[in-house]
């Protein structure tokens, strides 16, 4: 038997890049023989062992036929007579289809080699087709080989496979897990890039994909088209090195300008309640877990009131921090101040600009956090009615003396410093003048 490195350990080596895992193919051998040298058997569909030391995994060389749409809709054959060409054709892309033999000769079938070197992601064979996923993994992957681009021909299948409807019959929890995943890498835009182009992002993230070619004004959006602003707002939070719930609300937050009527562009005024609509479908559909959702939900509904919290009195702001749950989450509004502070930073020309709304509103918490509820619930003891206006009254007391604090006084200097955007100054979407 013969045991080879295989996929992305070997691709990621021949880049210079750490290694993660190792994964082995092994040929000519049953799965009786790997038992007898003490491999433990993991593979539910196919014969995979772990490695008793190393715990690595071993998978035996297959072959594979599909039976039924889907990604699981495959029928897999393994055999000592297997050979490793036959395991390495049913790969997705040439760079990772080469294997390394224990000698450390590297056996290339495909040229993954050569397309390492001119950095292209190139299918192995049109066997690619089969498998939906495939198209994910090529996404995922381009917003992490950043320099790397997908090869005409397999973009022309990419193109074909949706058109045949193979990306429908993806499972939801597949396709958030490749998202999720493309979006923690380096420049998660350039995943959704390899999506539009091949059409597959009409089709998994409709919403999204509308975005452009919808404009936006360009006295605060330079960049004007609004799939263009959303893709720079979700690299700027993996330049931030956010966690992926940030990532997910910067993909999410403008969703409503979708929805708006023509007639309204380019303004879209009230695009953040039409986006609370969307965000919620589209994570219902994919089973986005509740934590992702949730900011992505509350960043989607706030983000236009933290761009004007300058313009907002203490009322309206305490209200803004009980509508977010601040108090009992205040970790969460960070990150939506964080990931509204992305779409501000997400356009043209703003990429190093101050946003001091996020100081100035992890300022109010913590003022509105110093007031005691339990104190004041001890004094209205006989009136428990009256307990959650007396403490929203004196939140507010304390939080205006923060909104006191940044007035500009007469003849003196500003002492929240000058605005630097202006009336608007973190406002990508002037929404007029404070709503309550
Ligand atoms: P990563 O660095 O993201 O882990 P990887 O290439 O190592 O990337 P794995 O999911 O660990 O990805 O898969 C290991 C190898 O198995 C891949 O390199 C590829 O050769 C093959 N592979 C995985 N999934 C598929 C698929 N859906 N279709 C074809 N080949 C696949």
């Amino acid at each position: 038997m013969k045991v080879f490195a295989v996929g992305g350990a070997v691709r990621d080596e021949l880049l210079g890049h750490p290694v993660k895992d190792r994964d082995y193919v092994v040929v000519g051998a049953t799965p009786e023989d790997m038992l007898a040298q003490g491999f433990r058997p993991v593979g539910k569909d196919f014969p995979v062992f772990l490695h008793p030391r190393t715990h690595e995994e071993y998978a035996l060389a297959r072959t594979e036929r599909k039976t039924a749409p889907g990604y699981k809709g495959f029928v897999f054959h393994t055999d000592p007579d297997v050979t490793l060409e036959q395991d390495l054709v049913r790969r997705d892309l040439t760079i990772n289809a080469i294997a390394r033999a224990e000698d450390g000769t590297v056996a290339d079938p495909f040229n993954g080699r050569q397309d390492l070197q001119d950095k292209i992601f190139r299918h192995v064979s049109d066997a690619f087709a089969e498998d939906p996923v495939r198209i994910l993994r090529v996404a995922r992957f381009a917003a992490r080989f950043t320099d790397f681009t997908v090869a005409p021909e397999t973009n022309v299948l990419m193109q074909r496979m949706v058109a045949a409807g193979e990306v429908d019959a993806l499972v939801p929890e597949r396709v958030w897990q490749e998202l999720a995943r493309g979006l923690m890498e380096t420049q998660p835009s350039r995943m959704f890039e390899v999506l539009r182009a091949c059409g597959a992002l009409a089709r998994i993230l409709p919403e999204l994909d509308v975005l452009w070619g919808i404009p936006q004004p360009e006295k605060y959006h330079p960049e004007i088209d609004t799939g263009v602003h959303v893709m720079m707002v979700v690299d700027t939070a993996a330049r931030e090195n956010y966690a992926l719930p940030v990532r997910f609300a910067a993909l999410a937050h403008d969703l409503g300008k979708g929805a708006t009527p023509a007639a309204g562009w380019p303004s879209h005024h009230g695009h953040e309640g039409l986006g609370v609509g969307l965000v919620e479908r589209v994570c219902q559909r994919l089973k986005v877990p509740g934590e992702v959702r949730d900011l992505a939900l509350m960043t989607t509904r706030e983000h236009g009131n933290v761009g004007r919290a300058f313009e907002l009195r203490a009322n309206t702001i305490v209200n803004l921090l009980g509508r977010c749950d601040a108090f009992r989450k205040p970790q969460r509004f960070v990150d939506m101040l964080r990931a509204t502070e992305c779409d501000y930073r997400g356009r043209t020309g703003y990429a190093g600009k101050p946003f001091p709304q996020f100081a100035y509103l992890q300022a109010v918490l913590k003022a509105a956090q110093s007031v005691n509820a339990g104190v004041i619930a001890g004094m209205f003891q006989q009136q428990p009615q009256r307990i959650p206006d007396a403490i929203h009254a004196a939140r507010v007391e304390m939080v205006e003396q923060v909104v006191q604090a940044r007035r500009p006084h007469p003849g003196g200097p500003d002492p929240g410093g000058p605005d630097p955007g202006g009336p608007n100054p973190g406002g990508p979407n002037p929404g007029g003048p404070d709503p309550e």
